[in-house]
């Protein structure tokens, strides 16, 4: 099989240099960023085959949102809209310490998936779809085709991975919760972080007790379920085991995108059928390299800087 398919929105991504506030940022640099894009490319670069599948519009940064996934090795579908741009988010850290992202997406090429852009896909082929709760937060289209995707991979025998990733400037109108609960509800794998798992699930579980937000969102449905703490590390349940890792400690650039990447490292390995903690520890080591350089994922790990990594500090083995 082709390993994993992904579909969602794929955008160019201004990123400021140094410290400033876009009122005065003199220089930036233009790459690409996107939660299932980056995924795509973190699964990648750990040797899986990744499928991208989205829309972009019919210009040069829809060009290049394509062209850069292509480069890392990523199996591009990318539907060109004619009717829409590709969308746009600017990142730039206005202080020391604190990234900001704002997003020029709303009516975007890849806000305009729909459910018979599934077409281009054959889930049959593939071992694993992953989607993020992104998706279903970008258009009604693109919320019915998330769930679409769900039923046709789970009629191909196709196992599905959920990665909630709020974005609450993407539901200014709508409660989130039901929709991604009941999306959650459908996977095999589902990936929180904390605060997301205790809103999707309504637990009233504390936030310093992974074990029981495990619980919740397994409750929901998935058979395999993992929760992100940011520097207090992550959690982990499948079968009757329950693991921990805590975070490495590096030096922090920036840490957005490390969600991905430990998404990605997560699911690679317990493809590539390892242990449940074994899969966590990897994660959580591709976590940390993320958030040691700047950019969303030019960064992410390959096998060999997971060998540093470990070779670098005996006490981490
Ligand atoms: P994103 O900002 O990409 O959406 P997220 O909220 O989905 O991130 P986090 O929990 O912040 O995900 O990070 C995922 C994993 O990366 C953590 O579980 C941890 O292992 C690692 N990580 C995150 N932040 C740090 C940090 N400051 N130091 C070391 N490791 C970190």
């Amino acid at each position: 099989t082709r390993g994993v398919v992904t579909l969602g929105e794929s955008m160019a991504l201004i990123r400021g240099d140094g410290v400033a506030g876009l009122e005065h940022l003199a220089t930036a640099r233009i790459e690409t960023g996107g939660a299932e894009g980056n995924v795509a490319v973190g699964l990648t670069r750990l040797g899986v085959d990744a499928t991208w599948l989205g829309r972009v519009g019919d210009d040069a940064l829809g060009r290049r949102v394509a062209g850069e996934l292509r480069g890392e090795g990523v199996r591009v579908v990318a539907i060109v809209d004619t009717a829409a741009p590709t969308g746009l988010m600017i990142k730039n850290t206005p202080h020391a310490g604190r990234t900001a992202v704002t997003y020029y997406r709303a009516g975007s090429a890849g806000s305009r998936l729909t459910p018979a852009d599934l077409d281009r896909i054959d889930f049959a082929q593939h071992a694993l779809l992953h989607l993020t709760g992104i998706t279903p937060a970008l258009s009604a289209s693109a919320r019915e085709t998330a769930f679409a995707a769900v039923e046709l991979a789970r009629a191909a025998g196709c196992a599905v991975s959920f990665d909630v990733n709020l974005r609450a400037s993407l539901w200014p109108a709508e409660d989130p919760a039901p929709v991604l609960r009941s999306l959650a509800a459908l996977v095999d794998i589902v990936i929180a972080g904390d605060d997301e798992a205790r809103l999707i699930t309504g637990s009233p579980a504390a936030l310093d007790d992974p074990a029981a937000l495990l619980e919740a969102l397994r409750d929901l449905g998935p058979r395999e379920a993992v929760v992100k703490r940011g520097p207090l590390g992550a959690s982990a349940s499948a079968g009757g085991e329950v693991v921990h890792q805590a975070a490495f400690a590096v030096p922090v650039v920036d840490t957005v995108g490390a969600g991905d990447a430990f998404t990605a490292a997560y699911l690679a390995r317990r493809l590539a059928g390892a242990p449940l903690a074994e899969a966590v520890r990897t994660a959580a080591i591709a976590g940390a390299i993320a958030c040691t350089h700047p950019s969303d994922w030019l960064g992410y790990a390959r096998p060999s800087d997971l060998a540093a990594f470990d070779a670098a500090d005996p006490v981490r083995r």
